[in-house]
């Protein structure tokens, strides 16, 4: 109420503080702070706040504005559909040629014989839908006690009863009773499929461990994220990928590989199982699906799990209001025509050189940076008290905190993934519009907020 003097920011917060139950935020300091931010305006790199500040998006929001902001071609692919038929079901028998066709073109676009598409409103839903999927494909077959899922520690696949648990982030994974009990959490990550190291005292199993400990003829699929995102930008090493297929040929285990982040050009290919050449049985999309406009997403299969799906002669009972939204899969089919006409795939790839570049220089020049990383445009960084000995900050100093707050002060948006503990990463992830003028203003800011902390 501007009358009593109040700006439009403060009346916001107080009606925010009152009526709004945010998500993935810190209810008991949100209620006594108020929003960090509230954002208006977007144009490109760059988003405004309600004062008229502008910011630089570091994060593409949450890995997911891939275009950018203010895209006034995906916002008239989503007029245009609107006007047309704002909604039509696909259940019972019903179908719309944007559905259609944005499933033939993400086909077309993926690797090896991931041939049929399932969409969902968005990630969560992707991955409940592989893993039910998957517990079906197996029962199709005759195998009605391969149930288990098994995911890997540090990975984030969503909020849902099922995708939280698979997620191996403590907060996420054990929700006040939500868990689902048939999906089992191997504590060695990215880092070792096979074995992993026993004498290690943090130990508690790797995917063949569990495999073998359930019997495989109890487990249906192994997911993994080809590069941890919310885990904190865990990249998978060289072979990893590659043993994990192995391992679930091996004891004929399904493996899906949950592409919301890198599916759609993040990582400098396509898809992020395409940088080592690996190919899963379902591939669980969304986020850069539409570069964030609307919701959706989206389950990829291989042809034979699509083939005996459809011989299924009952009701699949597993659906979606919003499964095939025309006007998302509308944005959806624009998004991509974008993607491919203006090389962004590319783009994020070369950019990846320049973000290694910016890295350099805030290792040579700043001490407690280490762990420098980048695949295409997701990148991060660690910060230790004392990098030639791999000590970290205690966690009293909140280091990645800190540095993500002098960023801010700076008008940059990161993010950071700091939910192990002793561990600081801050994650880097602009849209794929990206250019090297953008990236030097993102290190340069980097590196005064770096200076700032020390
Ligand atoms: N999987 C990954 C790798 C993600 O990063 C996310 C969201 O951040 C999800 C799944 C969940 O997607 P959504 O939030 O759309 O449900």
């Amino acid at each position: 109420d501007l009358s009593q003097g109040i700006s439009k920011e403060q009346e916001i917060a107080e009606l925010d503080k009152k009526y709004y139950i945010h998500p993935t935020t810190v209810p008991k300091t949100f209620v006594e702070q108020g929003p960090k931010l509230v954002f208006a305006e977007g144009n490109g790199m760059n988003v405004k706040d309600v004062n008229g500040d502008t910011y630089i998006d570091g994060v593409s929001m949450l890995w997911n504005v891939n275009l950018g902001h203010g895209n006034q071609e995906l916002a008239k692919a989503a007029y245009d559909q609107m006007t047309n038929i704002a909604y039509s079901s696909s259940f019972y028998g019903f179908s719309n040629e944007r559905a259609v066709r944005l499933a033939e073109k993400i086909v077309s676009l993926a690797p090896g014989d991931l041939n049929a598409v399932y969409f969902t409103s968005g990630g969560s839903e992707a991955n409940e839908t592989a893993f039910k999927l998957a517990r079906f494909y197996w029962s199709l077959k005759g195998q009605d006690k391969k149930r288990k899922i098994i995911s890997v520690s540090n990975g984030y696949h969503g909020a849902t009863s099922a995708a939280g648990t698979a997620t191996g982030i403590d907060a996420f994974h054990s929700f006040a009773g939500s868990e689902d009990t048939n999906i089992l959490n191997a504590k060695a990550h990215l880092t070792n499929c096979e074995a992993g190291d026993r004498n290690d005292p943090n130990y508690e199993g790797s995917i063949r461990d569990i495999i073998e400990k359930e019997g495989p003829e109890n487990v249906a699929a192994v997911i993994v994220e080809p590069v941890q995102g919310a885990g904190g930008i865990h990249i998978s090493p060289d072979g990893y990928l590659k043993a994990v297929r192995d391992l679930c040929d091996e004891h004929n285990v399904l493996l899906i590989s949950d592409e919301v982040i890198c599916g759609f050009g993040r990582t400098g290919k396509m898809f992020g199982v395409d940088n080592w050449d690996v190919v899963p049985d379902f591939m669980s999309l969304a986020k850069g699906i539409t570069s964030g406009y609307t919701q959706l997403g989206g389950v990829l299969m291989s042809q034979e799990i699509r083939d005996t799906l459809v011989e299924y002669d009952k009701i699949l009972g597993h659906g979606f209001t919003y499964s095939g939204h025309p006007t998302a899969c509308a944005i959806g089919l624009k998004n991509l025509e974008i993607l491919e006409r203006d090389g962004l795939v590319q783009n994020a790839k070369n950019m990846e050189v320049e973000m290694k570049r910016g890295f350099e220089y805030l290792e040579d020049k700043h001490p407690h940076v280490t762990k420098t990383r980048a695949l295409g445009l997701l990148a991060g960084f660690e910060l230790q008290q004392d990098p030639s000995t791999n000590t970290p900050f205690d966690d009293s100093v909140g280091a990645a905190g800190i540095v993500d707050d002098e960023c801010f002060k700076r008008n940059l948006i990161l993010r950071t993934a700091d939910f192990e503990k002793g561990v600081n990463i801050l994650a880097i992830a602009p849209p794929l519009i990206v250019n090297k003028e953008d990236i030097d203003k993102i290190f340069n800011i980097i590196d005064e907020a770096l200076t700032a902390f020390e």
